[in-house]
């Protein structure tokens, strides 16, 4: 990407005279079609200058800045999936997302790869009509209600919530955990066990039905913007319409499972851009001993540690968006760079929190709010272990999951 910052921006006055200052040092973005490469541009200065200064406030306070997602929609981030660019910009622009603000990534990406992508390719033409037009805009959330309070990692065979066809359509019962805008969206794509066959199928339930009951869980320590759910679906009554017609069994949903597994791949690629943006900047601006904390060994072996990290998850997230190009993404492949991304994000975290010192510990500074959201995305997608497993059974042919 070209040089974004110039010398009126503080950071900017920070790049006089630098070879290498940017976090994309193998310039991963230049793979880009020209017009794809200018619209990354665009999308990273959008998100510099109008969204993340702001987020931080709304990240303390728990809050979703609902009024920055007309905003999201303007720059096409309601529909990249729909958008007909290549995977290596669609994930670009994740990581661009994330580079700002995590809580708002994990938004724009569930909405994408989860809710908007999944109805595209698995919805039917009624269903399609019905969400697709509002979801492009932002002006209607779905979200993605798998996890369950019992059943975290083993949800493909714990899995306890229940559709039931009756007479007057499905009914739904059971609860969720964890759901991502399960308190603010439009509807849910609930999955749920088929009393007849016993298959985990995937329903649309809006979310103003009798008998949807959501809870925010309030009080984590990371991606606090993000409203996560509590949900209790009580005897809920849908048209036999809404089972989505793609999604009639776990197996049917795996190619969105795998993709939006690597689609952390590039949250935490982006996150580590964010990281070595805000500790580069804190080493060459604050002084200690009569220099700049960048002038010291330790301090430059930190700082090219998180580069060497994010460089790493950068070049390994470019060969999984091209393997998805051919339609050859596999499941160990999306899990190991989702496990390998997010751990090289959770120790470039803790690497650029250090180098803030006691700022370092403020939100202001935004180095602790990415060291607290990097641990959120070691965990959810399948935790850093259980996406282990699944690599682990694919070479050695020895399945350790239980
Ligand atoms: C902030 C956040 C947002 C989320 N958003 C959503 C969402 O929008 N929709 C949704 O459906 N879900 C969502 N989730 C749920 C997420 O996918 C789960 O938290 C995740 O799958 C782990 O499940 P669990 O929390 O029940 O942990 P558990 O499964 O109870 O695991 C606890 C620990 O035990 C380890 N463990 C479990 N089994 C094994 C094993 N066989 N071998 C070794 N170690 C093991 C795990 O790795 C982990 O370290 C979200 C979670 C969080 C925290």
């Amino acid at each position: 990407m070209p040089p974004i910052l110039d010398n009126s921006h503080p950071q900017g006055a920070a790049l006089q005279n630098v070879p290498f200052p940017h976090a994309d040092i193998l310039e991963v973005a230049d793979q880009l079609i020209p017009e794809e490469r200018e619209r990354l541009a665009i999308i990273h200065e959008f998100l510099q200058t109008e969204i993340r200064p702001d987020v931080g406030e709304y990240w303390d306070r728990e809050e979703l800045p609902r009024e920055m997602l007309p905003k999201l929609a303007v720059h096409g981030l309601g529909e990249v999936e729909l958008s007909g660019t290549s995977r290596l910009f669609r994930g670009l622009v994740y990581a661009e997302v994330t580079r700002a603000d995590v809580s708002l990534s994990a938004l724009v990406g569930i909405h994408n790869e989860l809710i908007v992508g999944l109805i595209n390719a698995l919805g039917s033409e009624e269903q399609k009509e019905r969400w697709l037009p509002g979801l492009r805009r932002f002006t209607n959330l779905g979200c993605f209600a798998l996890t369950e309070p019992d059943s975290g990692s083993d949800i493909a065979g714990g899995l306890s919530t229940t559709a039931t066809l009756t007479d007057d359509g499905w009914v739904i019962n059971g609860e969720k955990r964890w759901i991502g805008a399960g308190t603010i969206a439009d509807f849910a794509i609930v999955f749920a066990r088929d009393t007849a066959d016993n298959r985990i199928k995937g329903f649309i339930v809006e979310l103003d039905r009798d008998g949807v009951s959501t809870s925010k869980i309030s009080r984590k320590m990371g991606l606090r913007i993000m409203q996560n759910a509590d949900m209790v679906f009580d005897n809920v009554l849908i048209p036999a319409e809404n089972l989505i017609p793609g999604a009639e069994s776990f197996a049917d949903t795996n190619e969105y499972l795998c993709n939006s597994r690597a689609w952390v791949g590039w949250q935490a690629a982006g996150l580590q851009l964010g990281i070595f943006d805000k500790a580069r900047e804190y080493a060459v601006t604050r002084k200690q001993f009569g220099k700049p904390l960048a002038g010291f060994q330790l301090v430059q072996e930190a700082l090219v540690r998180i580069l060497g990290n994010t460089t790493a998850s950068l070049g390994m997230m470019a060969q999984v968006a091209h393997l998805q190009e051919q339609g050859n993404l596999q499941m160990p492949y999306a899990a190991l760079a989702k496990a390998t991304a997010t751990r090289f994000a959770r120790e470039s975290a803790a690497a650029g929190r250090n180098i803030g010192g006691g700022n370092g510990i403020l939100t202001d500074f935004d180095l602790s709010k990415m060291m607290a959201d990097a641990e959120v995305l070691y965990t959810y997608e399948g935790t850093y272990e259980i996406n282990s497993l699944i690599v682990g059974r694919a070479v050695t042919g020895q399945s350790a999951f239980v």
